[in-house]
């Protein structure tokens, strides 16, 4: 893997290979970091997994690009941090790409199940009012996303999806997240995490998860793990991380760590990841 700094300008379209662009790697509460979105890009295909409420200026100033410009996204759960920009992305697709640049309505990779989810609880109270049809109707997720319907992918001991986006391949796979008190994936609010190309792990938001890891760890080249720095609460904690085998460590980056990173050595992990960074997967 090479890491290759952006400065401030990203393509969505590369020679086609797989690489994995940061817009933010910080937590919710993160003021000197963006929230943990990335954007996947493969050949002429992109998918930006997850747009919080720092989302669009982040794509602004760390990939110089505009929100008009993307089309294919993935959200892996309902807090803001992650979804929080899909408000102002779906607006500015319907109201500028479509409508004025003439480009495709946004694509988003969702089950039935989540879409009901996001749409009713999240969105909706955004968007569903903005015009009437001719028909007098109120505006729905369709009017503003087409979805890619993920198939469910058997053989799992947890419920796991997959998704086949140009030469991206993405595997989605349950979280052990919210609540606290949830003792597993099955009892945790709706949240996935990827697992792209075969390759290349990204855990999204959760807390710590023995079998997770010990299935993904051995079958993924490089991991993207979320940690939080104390015990407890809905992420990873970093002792918990830091008992992991050496090997495992090794090829894990950090990511949705909070401001106070600099203050906790990760010298035994591939690292923390960086925002506005090219991860590129030759
Ligand atoms: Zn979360």
């Amino acid at each position: 893997m090479r890491i290759v700094p952006a400065n401030g300008k990203l393509s969505l379209k590369n020679d086609g290979t797989l690489e994995i662009f940061f817009l933010g790697v910080g937590s919710a509460f993160a003021k000197t970091l963006y929230q943990t979105n990335f954007v996947i890009v493969q050949g002429d295909t992109h998918v930006v997994v997850d747009f919080g409420m720092t989302g669009p200026m982040a794509l602004h100033n760390l990939a110089g690009l505009e929100m008009s410009g993307l089309e294919v996204i993935l959200p892996t759960h309902s807090h803001a941090d992650h979804v929080g920009g899909i408000e102002s992305l779906a607006l500015a697709n319907r109201y500028i790409a479509r409508r004025i640049m003439g480009k495709p309505k946004l694509k988003m990779i969702v089950t039935e199940e989540y879409e009901r989810i996001l749409w009713d609880m999240t969105l909706r109270g955004g968007l569903e009012w903005n015009e009437q049809d001719d028909a007098g109707k109120k505006l729905s997720f369709y009017d503003y996303f087409d979805p890619i319907r993920p198939a469910w992918k058997g053989g799992h001991d947890r419920e796991t999806f997959e998704v086949q986006v140009g030469d991206i391949h993405i595997e989605m796979f349950r979280t052990k997240h919210v609540p606290e008190q949830a003792a597993t994936w099955q009892d945790s609010f709706i949240s996935y995490g990827v697992y792209i190309n075969h390759r290349v792990f990204v855990s999204a938001d959760t807390r710590m998860d023995a079998e997770l890891l010990d299935h993904y760890a051995p079958i993924s080249e490089v991991m993207f793990h979320d940690v939080q720095f104390f015990s407890g609460a809905v992420h990873t904690p970093l002792s918990d991380l830091q008992a992991l085998p050496a090997d495992v460590k090794k090829k894990m980056f950090l990511i949705h760590y909070s401001d106070n990173w600099q203050q906790h050595t990760v010298d035994d992990f591939g690292g923390y990841a960086q925002q506005g960074y090219r991860y590129i997967f030759d």
